[in-house]
């Protein structure tokens, strides 16, 4: 399946994961294997076929390891060194990853105290409002993820890869920060349906605001990551 051409190479890595709304899930691989996994099987399935998956490329990786003399405790190696260890943490603990990751309880603390109705997204004030209520939902934990995918990727790889881990962490960065962007239309659609709520949605457009101009401080090129399929055809 990979070398099939009708794929884009890589685009899954710098998407928003929201394979229902993408127009590009006939040239993604992950869309294509994830369907071919799970089509019509259950979920328990679906999780016994991964962890076969994952068992079969552990033993291909041994087996190649060990035909070729290689320690195959290297990984293990690598990710427990103290090195390695003091770089994850740094990443854990960067301002960005603290932002993100305390912007996605806010949020869950905003639906619960200010709109319990939208707790299961059922509010029935119009698609629009439902829609703002949508994105904000989903993008709380993508923007979190995508900064983290960023911050260890630099913590971790930069100083073995250079520039190709910075431009794959740029890639991340341009995730998280259109899902800043859209997040903050929302909440600003919000804004317009709840005026008397004015001051506790300031206070989430303010934090999101803040994040997102310290991330694009932090990682200046992400802007203009080209991002594979949806930036440019190939
Ligand atoms: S590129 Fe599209 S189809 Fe593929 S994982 Fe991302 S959102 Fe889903």
């Amino acid at each position: 399946m990979h070398n099939n051409l009708r794929f884009i190479s890589g685009i899954y890595n710098y998407c928003d994961r929201w394979c229902k709304r993408c127009l590009f899930t006939s040239r993604c691989l992950n869309y294509a294997m994830t369907e071919k996994i799970s089509g019509g099987s259950s979920d328990n399935l679906f999780v016994r076929e991964i962890q076969k998956l994952f068992d079969q490329a552990y033993g291909m990786i041994n087996e190649i390891a060990s035909e070729r003399g290689m320690d195959t405790d290297f990984a293990d190696a690598f990710f427990t060194s103290d090195k390695i260890a003091s770089r994850v943490e740094e990443a854990e603990n960067h301002c960005l990853a603290k932002g993100a990751s305390e912007y996605s309880k806010k949020v869950d603390e905003w639906f619960k105290i200010e709109c319990p109705s939208f707790d299961n997204s059922s509010d029935h004030r119009g698609a629009d409002l439902e829609e703002s209520v949508e994105v904000i939902q989903w993008y709380k934990h993508l923007v979190s993820a995508k900064l983290s995918r960023a911050l260890y990727g630099n913590q971790l790889y930069s100083e073995e890869a250079g520039d190709v881990a910075r431009k794959d962490s740029d890639g991340s960065v341009k995730a998280a920060l259109i899902g800043m962007d859209r997040s903050i239309r929302a909440w600003g659609r919000l804004k317009e349906y709840f005026p008397h709520k004015t001051d506790k949605i300031s206070v989430m457009l303010l934090h999101l605001d803040r994040l997102r101009g310290k991330t694009e401080l932090e990682f200046p090129g992400a802007r203009a990551f080209v991002r594979p399929g949806f930036d440019v055809l190939n």
